[in-house]
């Protein structure tokens, strides 16, 4: 079958791979029907996420059609539709048994190479996944794959970010950083009806994105923005900042821009090992940081699918570029030079 492999760092090909078979008593085969790039992809390739090997294949958000379950799947039979999580938990350690599947020390991904179980990726005709009961979930017929498939990872991380800043009605929220998991965090803050939400990123196309889901765009290649929303807060700052970006700039950014006594939500993958942290100016000001780590989706996905069925929130709306599987090579390309906000493929 076809996939979208790891060749080299820096360098994905097309590949023909052998077709995925059950290999553990709670495997399932997924027939892909479409699949997508995700930034996290984008640092496996460049080694900035080590562990790839050279002919593995990449993606871990999908959804499909199940082709075959081992005996020992229960929720799912063959011809169900179904979307997969990126994380596969082991479902049975002391986290898991209390719905704290991203804090399962035994979790898997797909297509995320050795550190994560080498289990093969999604950018296929197949993908093989492992206790498919907790990490695949029903899709209700009234969504469109592309309405559903990112409950599998950005929509519901956006949506855990923005949880953990627990929002109320009427605050000001600041959304560092609008890549795809930065607009999907807005998507989801607006759910909790803020009165204004701060969009920050420095890419033109990714501010526009996030002004038409209701946001007011900073571009922070012309303003400086703790002192822009310094000002436009009456000098107070923001209630809650979701940090969607992983570096340390944004993380100092965020800790300049919220009022004192509010929120950070931290949901930008950060690989940097530590960290000056202002410790008296965030004892003083009673900052509250939340560090979400990796996003409990089989824990929320639940919720988040609620708020798309219901029509509350329209992820799919952030799809830039639609390709099929033969040229994914060329989506990585236009993802890699930020020329593509959001790049689905169907195989
Ligand atoms: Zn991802
Ligand atoms: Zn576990």
């Amino acid at each position: 079958m076809r996939a979208l492999v790891f060749k080299d760092f820096g360098s994905v090909e097309l590949a023909d791979v052998p077709k995925p078979v059950i290999e553990e008593p709670r495997d399932a085969v997924i027939r892909v029907t479409t699949t997508a790039i995700c930034g996290s992809d984008l640092h496996l390739v460049n080694g900035r996420v080590p562990g790839m090997t050279p002919g593995s294949t990449l993606g871990h958000e999908f959804i499909g059609v199940v082709e075959e379950t081992s005996a020992d799947v229960t929720r799912f039979s063959p011809g169900d539709r179904v979307v997969g999580s990126f994380t596969i938990p082991c479902g049975t350690c002391w986290f898991c048994q209390r719905g704290l599947y991203s804090r399962c020390p035994d979790q898997r991904s797909f297509g995320g190479g050795s550190f994560v179980g080498d289990v093969q990726g999604a950018q296929a005709e197949y993908v093989r996944v492992p206790n498919a009961d907790l990490t695949l979930h029903g899709v209700d017929p009234s969504l469109t794959d592309e309405q559903a498939l990112f409950v599998g990872d950005i929509f519901t991380t956006g949506y855990e970010c923005a949880g953990a800043a627990r929002i109320e009605a009427g605050e000001v929220v600041a959304v560092i950083g609008c890549g795809p998991v930065g607009l999907m965090a807005i998507q989801a803050a607006r759910t909790f009806e803020p009165r204004t939400i701060y969009a920050v990123d420095t890419v033109s196309q990714r501010l526009e994105m996030a002004q038409t889901f209701g946001a007011i765009p900073v571009d922070a290649a012309a303003v400086h923005v703790p002192s822009h929303i310094q000002d436009a807060t009456g000098g107070r700052g923001a209630d809650a900042v979701l940090e969607c970006v992983g570096l340390v700039p944004a993380l100092t950014d965020a800790i300049d821009i919220v009022r004192a006594g509010g929120r950070i939500s931290v949901i930008g993958l950060h690989t940097d090992p530590d960290f000056d942290l202002p410790l008296q100016l965030c004892f003083i000001r009673g900052l509250d940081v939340k560090f979400n780590g990796l996003a409990n989706i089989n824990g929320k996905w639940d919720e988040a699918l609620a708020l798309i069925t219901s029509g509350h929130a329209h992820p799919d709306q952030i799809i830039s570029h639609r390709m099929r599987l033969d040229d994914a090579v060329m989506g990585y390309e236009l993802f890699e030079r930020k020329e593509a906000l959001k790049v689905v493929l169907t195989p």
